[in-house]
């Protein structure tokens, strides 16, 4: 039977987690927030005091890492050595361990295989940075959602203030964090930021959570 993938790739705070998840409870299929892989594996190299650039003792310790996905009543949770640790990956600090991590090929061919070992075993939407161009490329439906970086930069701002963990910073130091994680997922050699030749392009910055998801289902409709 052929399985349901939809790739949904693009920068940072695009809003590609959100509309990945209202679309695979819309369509009645599972999301995969790749994005919480690379957390994970960020978290174990601060866990275990490694330096995440430092490729040769991150593969040593990913060797011996399991990172895994389970769903409990339809919500993703991410496992790492059998530790749920879904409310440990949100934090700035992990960001940038993920985002030096992911930089490191084998790191990503590792995360990938079981990626698609799961878009081949589940109907899927999948989110990510290289879903369409290097973990699914042969995804029937690939989208590539995007936004200013001045209106990504405000929405992480507002989330962050929502929470209350803006731990001080401006709107000025979110962008620019903002900006670093773009320069170096786009510029990373190995299956970098890139929007897939064959992808549906989503610009976002005047469109909300739900015309996103609409523009989202009405394309993969519209293919059937
Ligand atoms: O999507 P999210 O912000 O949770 O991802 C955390 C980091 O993991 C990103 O900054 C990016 O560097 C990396 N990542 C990646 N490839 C993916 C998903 C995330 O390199 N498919």
């Amino acid at each position: 039977m052929k399985r349901i993938n939809i790739a949904i790739d693009g920068p940072s705070g695009a809003g590609k987690s959100t509309a990945a998840k209202a679309i695979a409870d819309e369509l009645g299929i599972i999301c995969l927030d790749t994005g919480a892989m690379y957390r994970a594996a960020g978290l174990k190299a601060l866990r275990l005091g490694v330096d995440p650039c430092d490729a040769e003792n991150a593969l040593r310790i990913m060797a011996d890492t399991d990172v895994d996905i389970i769903y409990c009543d339809g919500v993703q949770h991410i496992m790492l050595d059998g530790e749920d640790v879904t409310d440990k990956i949100r934090t700035q600090e992990v960001a940038q361990a993920a985002s030096d991590i992911s930089k490191i090929p084998e790191v990503r061919i590792k995360l990938a295989a079981a990626q698609r070992a799961f878009a081949q075993k589940y109907d899927v939407v999948m989110d990510g940075r290289e879903i369409g161009t290097f973990v699914l490329p042969n995804a029937e439906y690939k989208f590539f959602v995007t936004a200013s970086v001045e209106e990504r930069a405000r929405r992480r701002y507002l989330e962050l203030e929502r929470k209350g963990a803006l731990d001080g910073k401006s709107y000025d130091d979110i962008k620019a964090q903002i900006e670093t994680r773009d320069y170096n997922d786009s510029t990373r050699e190995f299956a970098p930021l890139r929007c897939a030749d064959d992808a549906v392009v989503i610009d976002t910055t005047n469109m909300d959570e739900a015309q996103v998801c609409a523009a989202i289902i009405d394309a993969v409709r519209a293919k059937g």
